[in-house]
């Protein structure tokens, strides 16, 4: 007996959205924007691999990192190997800057990246599984003026976007020599208050209690307001480091607020540690939102068996962008940190580097919910109408003309009717449409009628390129 075939619909996974064309104007000006600044500032741009070795990851992130333990996209190819599709952009940079040799090149090296990023997320923190970075990283030099030029150059970018707002908050967790004594005394304030902690905390608390200070259960985040400070552990090195990062700070006039307990759950950070945050907008919204995804999605289990048709989200693309809202109604644009160890934990030498990221997909959501215009790239100046076969024919001459001299135009060849075409261009807000019927085919002669006034004039075929470029010009 045949098998019947499947009907169930099929749609994108929960988590992965499609960019719709109006959408992507915004995505393509905040990566852009980034990478404009970027460059003004000397960075230049490195493409990535979005498949790495498995261990990139687990070596440096950290085993009991979220994004090892329960995040990454894993698999094995046909060859068995083990890969994942890159969960973060900073360790396949320090990858690539020792595969090529990059410790040759004048130090440091500065490098703008910008790309998908995958990470198998809870549903209900609102956050995306396939996301998009826009980051930057120094390699191969520790001076503190590249923690604070990152900061800056992110900002700079926000502000080119229109977003003005944006808290930075920093922290110092110290170098290697710091670390024993502030992990021995975070541990004892913990296990004073173990009976507080939830059941993750219980075993990061034993793995690696610095994570503890990453945790978004209410408890763990009220715990932490009395948790020992990180800063009060500083080695001299990292103290003098820091102060310095600061003194750029004020030395440029950016504002910060120290925030004493930020880690950034990953284990390859040091010293400086960095997140920028704008008001959650319409705070009582994004806690609505937030709370209507949490009644609704399913837990991390449910969701892997349940089938393609129930998978789709519960939200709207909207809800789902107000993900991350932190404690206190604020929302993390990006955040980064300087990296020392990161380069050791991978090939047993030191390379020096910092860096920090921008999430696109925030920053988007941003843009749009303050109104901020955005104009796509290309924008149609002028709608192409035809009024039968020979004219539809010769009107395909015309768009590669318009083409060359770089004329952006519209159409809407699969029809006929004028008024319909007329009417599509009218709601294009086209400047001007090029209306071919049987009579001007035959003349090679077009009516080029402005959209605005409705005047109308008869036009060379040849001509309307240049005649075109006139009129625009004007
Ligand atoms: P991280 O790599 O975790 O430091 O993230 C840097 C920035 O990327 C965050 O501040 C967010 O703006 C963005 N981001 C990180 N994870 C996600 C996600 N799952 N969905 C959407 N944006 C994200």
């Amino acid at each position: 007996m045949s098998k019947k075939p499947n009907k169930e619909p099929i749609q994108s996974l929960k988590g992965f959205h499609d960019i719709l064309p109006a959408d992507v104007p915004y995505y393509d000006r905040v990566g852009k924007e980034v990478r404009r600044v970027s460059e003004y500032y000397g960075f230049q741009t490195i493409r990535l691999p979005h498949v790495e070795n498995a261990e990139l990851f687990t070596r440096t992130l950290g085993e009991t990192s979220d994004i090892v333990e329960k995040q990454m996209y894993n698999f094995r190819t046909r060859g068995g190997s083990s890969v994942v599709l890159r969960p973060e952009g900073t360790a396949s940079m320090v990858r690539a800057y020792v595969e090529h040799g990059m410790q040759s090149l004048p130090q440091p090296v500065s490098l703008f990246y910008e790309g998908s990023f995958f990470r198998h997320e809870n549903p209900q923190a609102g956050r995306l599984r396939e996301f998009r970075q826009a980051g930057i990283e120094v390699l191969g030099e520790k001076d503190p003026i590249h923690d604070t030029l990152i900061i800056r150059v992110l900002l700079s970018a926000l502000d080119a976007l229109g977003i003005r707002d944006v808290q930075v908050s920093l922290n110092s967790i110290g170098d290697k020599a710091s670390r024993p004594h502030y992990i021995k005394e975070l541990t004892a304030y913990y296990r004073k208050n173990i009976g507080d902690l939830c059941k993750d905390c219980k075993r990061r608390l034993k793995e690696n209690p610095m994570r503890v200070l990453d945790c978004k259960d209410a408890n763990c985040v009220l715990l932490k307001t009395h948790a020992p400070q990180s800063m009060n552990y500083l080695s001299e090195e990292s103290k003098k480091h820091f102060s310095q990062v600061l003194e750029h700070f004020d030395e440029i006039g950016i504002s910060y607020e120290i925030d004493p307990w930020l880690v950034r759950g990953l284990d390859y950070y040091n010293d400086t540690v960095f997140e920028l945050f704008v008001p959650a907008h319409r705070a009582d919204d994004n806690v609505k939102e937030v709370s209507a995804m949490v009644a609704t999605a399913s837990d991390e289990e449910a969701d892997k068996d349940k089938g393609v048709a129930v998978e789709k989200p519960a939200t709207t693309e909207h809800e789902e962008d107000v993900g991350g809202v932190e404690e206190g109604g604020m929302l993390a644009l990006g955040g980064g940190g300087r990296y020392d160890m990161l380069a050791s934990m991978l090939f047993g030498k030191t390379v020096f580097g910092a860096g920090g990221a921008l999430g696109i997909d925030r920053v988007v959501g941003e843009i749009k919910r303050r109104n901020l215009k955005i104009r796509p790239d290309v924008i149609p100046k002028v709608f192409l109408i035809q009024i039968g076969p020979t004219a539809k024919r010769k009107i395909l001459r015309i768009t590669e003309d318009l083409r060359k001299v770089g004329i952006p135009f519209a159409h809407a060849l699969g029809k006929d009717a004028l008024k319909r075409q007329l009417s599509i261009a009218d709601k294009m807000k086209v400047p001007y449409a090029l209306i071919i019927g049987q009579k001007e085919a035959i003349e090679e002669r077009a009516i080029l009628r402005s959209m605005e006034t409705g005047t109308q004039e008869h036009v060379a075929f040849e001509k309307i390129p240049t005649v075109l470029k006139l009129k625009l010009k004007a």
